[in-house]
């Protein structure tokens, strides 16, 4: 969905064209490598020739916090391309992360590729190293209260939830059951 065109920007690097750029009020940020990631409001660049379009964020670090957050807070269990994003945010490969776990490579993959089930303990551990990682890094606690936190995500649990991230300064997520987007 789209409320009107609003500016000629840039040149379409394909084909030379004007690119776009419009308004959506949902996005599915698909770049981000999760599915589940829906962004609001955000302009859209897009060429009408390539029939091609990417949001422009002008942030991109915060939003990639942002959905980090959300995803150490999910109440839910984390699916495999969720650890694999909160690993690629430290900017950690593959390898560096299975040895900070002492776990083997190919396990972990297994696990990203969603060809294993992630128990309660791992995910647990990845959402805890991460925030431990990261808050070292920031300098900064950024996720109070995490025990209580912790104890009310639901394992039981299997559908995956949409988040919704506004962009604005700084950005706010909601979390949204799959059928309500
Ligand atoms: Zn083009």
């Amino acid at each position: 969905m789209f409320f009107g065109y609003l500016i000629l920007t840039m040149i379409c690097k394909k084909c030379g064209m004007p690119e776009v750029v419009y308004l959506t009020t949902q996005y599915q940020y698909i770049e981000s490598g999760l599915e589940n990631i829906y962004l609001e409001n955000v302009p859209i660049i897009s060429c009408e020739r390539c029939l091609t379009k990417r949001p422009q964020i002008i942030e991109t670090d915060l939003l990639d916090i942002t959905i980090a957050e959300s995803l150490i807070l999910k109440p839910f269990p984390l699916i495999g391309s969720e650890l694999r994003f909160l690993r690629k945010n430290l900017g950690c490969s593959l390898n560096q992360w299975a040895r900070l776990l002492h776990f083997d490579e190919k396990s972990l993959l297994d696990l990203e590729m969603d060809e294993e089930t992630i128990s309660p303990q791992f995910d647990l551990l990845n959402r805890l190293i991460y925030t431990k990682l990261l808050e070292e890094k920031a300098g900064q606690i950024i996720i109070n209260n995490l025990m209580d936190k912790f104890l009310a995500i639901d394992f039981q649990h299997s559908d995956n939830l949409i988040v919704l991230i506004n962009l604005d300064i700084p950005p706010k997520y909601y979390y949204l059951q799959p059928n309500l987007v």
